[in-house]
């Protein structure tokens, strides 16, 4: 792998700042309303922990895994399902929660997929909307940080793997 190395692009404070803005606001559009709130593997895993510790209303959690059979950085929009859900969706108040939203294309499947299960309502919120790429107009409610584009890392985010568990949110930047 070519070597690489990461700048810094959106700090702990930033996010933080972000997901309370976020959690205000979906506190403040579902009342107390029951949520269930679905997180997209692996990415979302650490942006869906900060969230869902600031909502008010009563939250189950639930994960599925989509693979994509794009080819290296491209989304093909072919998706499958690699690990679904465990709970019921029919007649639930619905949030799905991703880490970051490039092409669009691998949401909207997964938007098209969840309209066969009836849930009550199906609400979007993507800690980053990186919008340069985007194919598919997907309805974001809820978005964290705009960015035009850039490889990130960090925050939930990996590249081959690595960098995940770091709190700040970095660009992969190749040498030579
Ligand atoms: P899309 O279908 O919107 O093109 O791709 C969405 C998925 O591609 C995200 O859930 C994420 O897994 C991956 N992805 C897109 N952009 C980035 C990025 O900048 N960094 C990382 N680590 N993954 C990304």
């Amino acid at each position: 792998m070519k070597d690489y190395r990461l700048v810094a692009r959106i700090s702990e404070a930033e996010i933080a700042e972000q997901v309370d803005r976020l959690a205000q606001e979906i506190n403040r559009d579902h009342g107390g309303e029951p949520l269930l709130v679905i997180g997209i593997l692996k990415g979302a895993w650490m942006f869906l922990a900060d969230l869902t510790r600031r909502l008010a209303m009563p939250v189950e959690v639930d994960f599925v895994r989509l693979a994509s059979y794009g080819l290296g950085s491209e989304t093909s929009g072919e998706v499958r399902i690699t690990k679904d859900l465990e709970l019921p969706v029919r007649g639930r108040h619905v949030l799905v929660v991703e880490d970051i939203v490039d092409t669009g294309l691998t949401l909207e499947w997964y938007l098209r997929h969840l309209k066969h299960l009836d849930a009550a309502s199906v609400k979007l919120c993507a800690f980053i909307d990186k919008y340069e790429r985007r194919e598919a107009e997907v309805p974001l409610d809820y978005v964290g940080i705009r960015v035009p584009e850039g490889f990130l890392v960090g925050y939930g985010l990996d590249f081959a793997e690595k960098h995940r568990n770091l709190g700040a949110i970095y660009e992969v930047e190749f040498l030579g």
